[in-house]
């Protein structure tokens, strides 16, 4: 049994010319399933050698465009590279009907499509290579500020982001994606092989202090906005406990 994490994008949403936006590929016994598809993703997919016809989900948490941004152009490269094998595109409810036209719009037609495309909703668990991999989305407040805006507004969006549970046959990792705060998630942090963190929403003494109380064995800060380089790889250095701790850099591959 292999479990790898491969990071295609650890950027935040700040624009930089360091890092790919987020994209995280979950490779177990080399099926795959792909977190985000943000700017720079497509690209870093094919440099890391990845079979289009061993990809079987992608999987975004919410429509912030550093998550969603290269989504019409990866499907269109999965295309061109002649993929075959059914690929499931999971996304907020919100969201379905528009990126269904958008993929329309962009002449992604079903009728031209190499490989079967079905776009579905999160809403509830996802089961992955016949059962094998389990997603469990949690919802969380990292849209909650804009929130006000909408209700005065009465725009229609329900601001939906999620993060992510994520059990292989023998592995159980979290993928934070983008939170309010580190209370919209830290009861599920817990029995965790890989805790995959962002980085720009969080106040690290509470994190390093969570990891330190509870049974996470590895953790990645990701999501990095530049401005926070500095502090984040203060406290991946300066961190003296016994857990590992990393600091994500685009391409890094996390192995089991
Ligand atoms: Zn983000
Ligand atoms: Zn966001």
């Amino acid at each position: 049994m292999t479990t790898t994490l491969t990071i295609l994008g650890s950027a935040a949403g700040m624009p930089t010319v360091k890092r790919n936006c987020s994209g995280y590929v979950l490779s177990v016994d080399d099926r795959l399933c792909l977190f985000d598809c943000g700017s720079g993703v497509t690209q870093e997919f094919l440099r890391n050698g990845f079979d289009p016809d061993s990809l079987d989900a992608i999987i975004i948490s919410h429509m912030h465009p550093d998550h969603t941004s290269d989504l019409p152009y990866f499907i269109q490269t999965l295309k061109l590279e002649k993929k075959q094998s059914p690929l499931d595109l999971y996304l907020p409810d919100e969201a379905i009907n528009i990126i269904r036209s958008y993929l329309q719009a962009s002449y992604l037609l079903e009728s031209r499509m190499p490989y079967q495309l079905s776009v579905e909703s999160i809403d509830g668990v996802i089961s992955l290579d016949k059962g094998r991999v389990k997603i469990h989305p949690i919802p969380n407040k990292h849209l909650k500020v804009v929130a006000e805006d909408v209700k005065e507004h009465g725009y229609p969006n329900r601001m939906q982001c999620h993060s992510f549970i994520i059990e292989t046959p023998d592995k159980r990792l979290f993928y934070s994606a983008d939170i309010g705060s580190l209370d919209d998630i830290k009861e599920h942090l817990e029995n965790l092989d890989l805790l995959i963190i962002e980085s720009a929403h969080i106040d690290f003494e509470e994190i390093i202090n969570l990891i330190d109380s509870r049974d996470i064995k590895k953790t990645v800060f990701t999501h990095i906005p530049d401005a926070k380089e500095d502090q984040i790889r203060q406290v991946v250095d300066s961190y003296t406990g016994g857990k590992k701790l990393i600091m994500a850099e685009d391409g890094m591959v996390i192995e089991y």
